[in-house]
This record gives C-alpha cells, sequence and structure tokens, in this order.
C-alpha cells in the first residue's frame, strides 16, 4: 500500500465538472486580475470568517507582509512572534527592515506562550503575531489582552486554520486585528497555484490593504504610499469559490481521521510511544502532527514503507542562518528546539481511507517492535 502525506486527486476528482466550469467562466471573460471573481470570494470568506472585510492577496506570505506594511512597520520596529513555525511568519518582518522578536511554544498547544510574548513587549513593539499552528487557534485572549494594554496590533498567522475555530466557535480570521490566510495547494483550501488573504473588521485597514496590492496607487498612478503587487488571480478566486462550499465537509473529515488516529494508536497500544496532538475544539488538523523519540528513523522506517511524512519544521526559526544577526544561540527556546526534534506530520487528508490509517499505525507498530 502506497500512502501519500497529501493527495489532492480524489478532491478534484469529486469536483471537477464545477471547477472547469468555474475556469471557464474566466477564460469566456478575459478578467484576470481582480474583477468579479475575487471580490465574491472576499465577500464569501469575510462571511465564512464572519469579519466585515477581506482583502485577497498573492499569497500568505504577501498577506502577511501586506498587513505589516499597512500598519506601518520597518526599521527600529519589533514584532513579537512564535519562533516555531513555517519562515514566512519571520520572514516577512525582516524583509520590513524591522526585528522578530521570537517567543517560545507552549508544550502543549506547540503555539505562541501567551506569557512569554506579554513579556517581551517593549515600547519598540508594533504587533504581535501568533501562528495557529497545524490548524489549531492559539490562546488568544491573553494575547489581546496584552497588545490592547499596550496599544499593538495582533495579526494572526492563520495560513493553516482557515475553519478552525476558538473554544466559543469564533472564526481563524477574527480573533485579532488582522487574519492572514493562505490558498496554498496543501493548506485546508488550496487553490491551482498561490493565493492569499487578509481578513479585517477594520474598513479603513482593509481599504489600505487594497491600495497596497495595487503598488500603492490611489488613485492609480498617484502614490502616497509604497505597496507592491500582491494581487489575486481571477482563476485562482473561481477555483476557490467553489472549493469553499466543501471546506465544512472537508474541515469534519480531517476532524474525523484525526479522531481515527486516536483510536487505532490506543487500540496498538502506542500512547507510551507517541504523543498525540491535544485533543481540542476547534483544531482543523490541516495537519496531525505526533512527537516521537528517534523521529528521523521512525520517518525512514514509513518511507521505505511508501508513508508520505514530513517534519515542520526540523529547525526553529531562531536557530535560521537568515536570522543569525539577531543574535539567537541554541538552548534559547528550548521547547521549540525539543519540538524540531520530534515532530512528525502523518497523512491526514480528508479523503484518507481507515485502511490507509490502519496501515500509518501498524506501520509504527512494528517500528517500536
Ligand atoms: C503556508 C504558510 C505561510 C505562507 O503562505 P504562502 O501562501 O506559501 O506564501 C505562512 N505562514 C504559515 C504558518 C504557513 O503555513
Amino acid at each position: 500500500m502506497e500512502v501519500r502525506l497529501l493527495d489532492l486527486r480524489p478532491q478534484y476528482a469529486a469536483i471537477k465538472d464545477e471547477i472547469r466550469e468555474a475556469i471557464d467562466r474566466v477564460c469566456e471573460s478575459q478578467y484576470f486580475i481582480l474583477g468579479p471573481e475575487v471580490a465574491k470570494f472576499e465577500d464569501e470568506v469575510a462571511e465564512y470568517c464572519g469579519t466585515r472585510c477581506a482583502v485577497g492577496m498573492s499569497s500568505g506570505t504577501d498577506a502577511l507582509l501586506a498587513a505589516l506594511m499597512a500598519i506601518g512597520v520597518g526599521p527600529g520596529d519589533e514584532v513579537i512572534t512564535s519562533t516555531y513555525s513555517f519562515f514566512a511568519s519571520a520572514a516577512v518582518i525582516v524583509r520590513l527592515g524591522a526585528r522578530p522578536v521570537f517567543v517560545d511554544i507552549d508544550p502543549t498547544t506547540v503555539n505562541l506562550d501567551p506569557e512569554a510574548a506579554a513579556a517581551k513587549i517593549t515600547p519598540r513593539t508594533k504587533a504581535i503575531m501568533p501562528v495557529h499552528l497545524y490548524g489549531r487557534p492559539a490562546d488568544m485572549a491573553p494575547i489581546n489582552v496584552a497588545a490592547e494594554a499596550h496599544g499593538l496590533t495582533v495579526i494572526e498567522d492563520a495560513a493553516q486554520a482557515l475553519s478552525a475555530t476558538d473554544r466559543v466557535g469564533r472564526a481563524a480570521g477574527a480573533l485579532g486585528h488582522m487574519g492572514c490566510f493562505s490558498f496554498f495547494p496543501s493548506k485546508n483550501l488550496g487553490g491551482f497555484g498561490d493565493g492569499g488573504m487578509v481578513t479585517t473588521d477594520d474598513e479603513e485597514m482593509a481599504e489600505l490593504l487594497r491600495v497596497l496590492r495595487m503598488q500603492g496607487g490611489k488613485p492609480k498612478y498617484e502614490h502616497r504610499v509604497v505597496g507592491g503587487n500582491f494581487r489575486l488571480d481571477a482563476l485562482q478566486a473561481a477555483v476557490l469559490r467553489v472549493k469553499l462550499r466543501y471546506l465544512d465537509e472537508w474541515s469534519a473529515g480531517r476532524r474525523a481521521n484525526a479522531e481515527r488516529y486516536r483510536a487505532l494508536f490506543e487500540e496498538m497500544d502506542l500512547l507510551d510511544r507517541v504523543r498525540l496532538p491535544d485533543d481540542v475544539a476547534g483544531h482543523v488538523y490541516n495537519q496531525f502532527v505526533i512527537r516521537v523519540e528517534k523521529r528521523d528513523w521512525l520517518r525512514d522506517f514509513l518511507t521505505e514503507r511508501k508513508i508520505g511524512t514530513e517534519v515542520y519544521y526540523p529547525i526553529p526559526l531562531h536557530l535560521q542562518e537568515s536570522m543569525s544577526h539577531l543574535g539567537y544561540k541554541e538552548g534559547d527556546f528550548p521547547v521549540a528546539e525539543e519540538a524540531s526534534r520530534e515532530t512528525l506530520a502523518l497523512p491526514i487528508y480528508p479523503e484518507l481511507t481507515e485502511e490507509q490509517q490502519r496501515y500509518v499505525v501498524a506501520t509504527i507498530q512494528e517500528f517500536y517492535s
């Protein structure tokens, strides 16, 4: 048997006709940049997240970059974020000449530790950027309280978390001042290429984001601010509009698969070997990440048996070479460093079958016996 980490083909097969129709519609219109498809998709995402506005962007990275630009982050400023995330979370801060101030993660949530974040606030801090890693919302209440006390902006890196909710059912993307999403194909809602979105309740902020994504021109060819080309393609929006209608069903599939893994790991008596992700309401399992010792050996063993896995992430951001100018060293964030040695993502996509999941867990059992 082969179990890929992610197989998008069954999803496409199920909705192929609708997708083709949507693509055809854009081809016939020959309207490729922004336009009605993007505007409708923005309205639909805003409604989905329960925010007043949503602004389409060219990628999740550009959504984060534009959000930071919109609040004027630049040289001399600090942005507090998790050291355990995808590289883009910190890169956008550095690209603007500002300083990422890293915070260790909470060992249970694998998200930024809110107390540690609050302790890092200085007069130079402009924003706090929690990441909803793997689709599990960060603990937002204490972050928002600390931010409010100091007049800071809270930007959610919700790239992995569209359709995740907090404990009381509020959507990721509506839990701070701005929420940044990615539609990279492997995310919960994946396009046929790159795409992103910023959600916000702040209409002025949304307007500024719209200006920034068009080179900062408003009216056209008059530039009071410098922006970039951060536009979302109409083709992506048309595809994503079709897929958005299925997102809740797919998310339910991810959650059901997570439940099934829990049952299988217990059935095969592996709970003392394998630490499963904390079972929390609202987690959407963009990734199902276990923690194990001898992670790299296990991974090789699974690869040989045609089971796809990935390590998110093998090097915490504070130890990346491109971040060495910040002066961090090994040992600064022990919880994240330990996670980088132990985490392993297993296949979790909605169409995964019970037979495949059983094979994954049985193979892990074989490794440990
Ligand atoms: C995917 C991802 C991004 C970047 O999104 P792109 O669309 O690939 O630019 C940023 N942050 C996190 C946490 C991500 O997972």
